[in-house]
């Protein structure tokens, strides 16, 4: 594998984790709503609009995690409480968990 091969690996894992481990658990967990409970997953990368408050919006070289507000170790620890609560409160909760994975992967977990 070169460099590139490496990087489009990267961009894949980054999307599968957006867009298509949702659709997992969904259908495992929430087999019943799983359309409503995708959706709500997918809502979750609106934590992302904390980036509009950083200068610039995006450096490839800096990780989300620790540095924006709704990305930050408190952040995280109220999203971990979520987990404790019934509902749609829980599934919002995995979504944003499962945000801080895909982006703290994204910075940490790749040498390229
Ligand atoms: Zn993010």
């Amino acid at each position: 594998m070169d460099l590139s091969d490496v990087a489009y690996f990267k961009t894949f894992v980054h999307y599968f984790l957006h867009f298509v481990f949702p659709v997992f658990i969904a259908l495992i967990f929430y087999r019943e709503h799983w359309k409503k409970v995708y959706l709500i997953l997918l809502a979750t990368m609106l934590v992302d609009l904390d980036h509009l408050f950083a200068n610039p919006i995006f450096d490839p070289n800096r990780g989300s995690i620790g540095f924006h507000f709704l990305h930050s170790y408190y952040a995280i620890a109220v999203y971990f409480l979520m987990l404790f609560f019934k509902g749609n409160i829980r599934i919002i909760g995995i979504g944003l968990l499962l945000h801080m994975l895909t982006d703290f992967q994204d910075f940490y977990c790749w040498n390229l």
